[in-house]
């Protein structure tokens, strides 16, 4: 009987993170990546935060250790108004009480090691570069996947990691436009600035990260100022407007960095803006080359994570890309692929995979793992979206409003939400998630004891 074949669609952070969870549960399968990027640059940049769900997740995987030195790791967050006057100071992680630190780091040093992992895996797993998915079909016993450059692929099950703009999930959900990406109205724009340029504004020596917030959205609604590598120096910072569909002339913004620039000056920096100097001295400061923008999008989330047949799956922003205001997509995807991995393990070997026979998921039994996974893994998503939309709220200036009065409130809110910890406490619901101990619930103690990461 051959080897069993899993195609993963994308080497993104889920993909690259299931990888590694199969090869370890389900040692026999071989396991190709199919990436539409080219190889000599396999991920995008800017820098992200890895709270401690994220990091026990790599953890597990054996990665964590090799990041703590190439980030910035925190434990709170302060939050200030627009006039410098401290608000709260929020607990975000921390080892005591969530045992990691949470982690501000650049993205591609975290997909380097995870790509290094993969490489340096004895194991069957291959990655091709420049295949872009253009379809899949799926039937009783195989799937099927076409490239755009005419090649064709099949395999036993296939994976989506191909991310929020996702071919494969066009390819089984009933009506593709209703899944399609929307586009929020709201973007991010911001550059990067080191600690020497601006320490001396920060008159109180509040600890970093710095978040702070506005009267109006007109005039700015929020300012993040966040450390992000291991020297501490290296600052990123950035803010969330609104920028309706109407006036969505990006191109510029890609072309001719002084237009984002421009826009952050007016913003912030004109004739009797209410910001304080930090954030004027930030914004004026910083080299024009380094500013970027990142237009949130959302799309619907299906009803389950795979298809009539179970042979597709779909994990990561592919499956439920969310804005990135709560810094939880790539957590997200994190704890897709090693729930699915234990998922897919006991589902394969209770169908007699350890007897050499094919990968077999579309059975009632597989189907009932894939079911239970997917219905934990959409309660988990709308508990952090929720938490998601409470933080976009609070950015949003006013919570939308421009009037004073609700400024004052908002205010208030916040320093009596950061006084009784129940920012906190939020925290903990999404910091102390454990991907194996959660799928123990519908796999079954006994099963997942039978599985070692090692
Ligand atoms: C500005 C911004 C800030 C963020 N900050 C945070 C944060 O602080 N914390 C956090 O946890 N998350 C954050 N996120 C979210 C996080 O980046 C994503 O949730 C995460 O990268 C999703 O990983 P993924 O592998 O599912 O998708 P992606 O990273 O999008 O990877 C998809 C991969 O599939 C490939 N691909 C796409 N289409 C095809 C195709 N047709 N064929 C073959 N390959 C294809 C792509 O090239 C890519 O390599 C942020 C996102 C943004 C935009």
């Amino acid at each position: 009987m051959a080897p069993p074949k899993i195609i993963i669609i994308g080497s993104g952070l889920s993909g690259l993170s299931l990888s590694l969870f199969l090869t370890r549960l389900l040692p026999t399968a071989s396991i190709k990546i199919y990436e539409v990027r080219p190889s000599t640059h396999p991920s995008t940049s800017g820098t992200i935060n890895l709270t401690p769900n994220a990091l026990r997740v790599l953890d597990h995987l054996g990665i964590y250790k090799s990041l703590i030195p190439e980030g910035f790791n925190f434990d709170n967050l302060t939050l200030l108004n627009h006039q410098f006057d401290f608000l709260a100071s929020i607990p975000i992680a921390g080892v005591s009480e969530f045992e990691y630190q949470s982690l501000r780091i650049e993205r591609r040093i975290v997909h380097s090691a995870l790509l290094r992992k993969v490489l340096e895996h004895q194991s069957p797993i291959e990655i091709i570069y420049d295949s872009k998915c253009e379809r899949v079909e799926e039937s009783d016993t195989t799937v099927t996947v076409t490239f755009t450059n005419g090649v064709s692929d099949t395999a036993d099950i296939l994976i989506a990691c191909d991310g929020i703009h996702s071919t494969v999930r066009k390819s089984f959900v009933k009506d593709p436009k209703d899944f399609d990406p929307r586009y929020t109205g709201q973007m991010s724009i911001g550059g990067v600035i080191t600690k020497s340029q601006i320490q001396e504004y920060n008159v109180n020596n509040n600890p970093y990260p710095l978040m702070m917030f506005g009267p109006e959205s007109s005039t700015g609604g929020n300012f993040m100022i966040w450390p992000y590598d291991r020297s501490g120096d290296q600052f990123t910072f950035f803010t969330t407007l609104p920028k309706p569909d109407e006036e969505k002339d990006w191109k510029k913004y890609t072309e001719d960095k002084t237009v984002l620039k421009k826009i952050m000056q007016e913003t912030f920096c004109s004739d009797g803006s209410p910001w304080n100097e930090m954030v004027r001295k930030t914004v004026e400061l910083s080299e024009t080359e380094g500013y970027r923008f990142w237009p949130f999008y959302l799309h619907s989330i299906p009803e389950k994570f795979y298809s009539e047949k179970a042979r597709v799956i779909m994990i990561g922003d592919a499956a439920h890309a969310m804005p990135p205001s709560g810094g939880q997509g790539a957590a997200m995807a994190f704890e897709d692929s090693e729930t699915l991995a234990y998922s897919l393990a006991v589902a394969f070997n209770n169908a007699g995979l350890s007897n050499g026979s094919n990968l077999n998921i579309n059975t009632p039994q597989g189907q009932n793992i894939l079911s239970k996974w997917s219905d934990h893994r959409i309660q988990r998503m709308k508990a952090v979206q929720e938490m998601n939309k409470r933080m976009s709220d609070m950015r949003k200036g006013s919570s939308g409003s421009t009037s004073g009065v609700m400024f004052t409130v908002k205010v208030w809110a916040i320093w009596l939400l950061g006084l009784l910890g129940v920012l906190g406490r939020t925290r903990r619901v999404i910091n102390n998630y454990d991907a194996k101990k959660e799928a123990a619930a519908w796999l079954g103690e006994e099963a997942i004891a039978r599985y070692s990461l090692e």
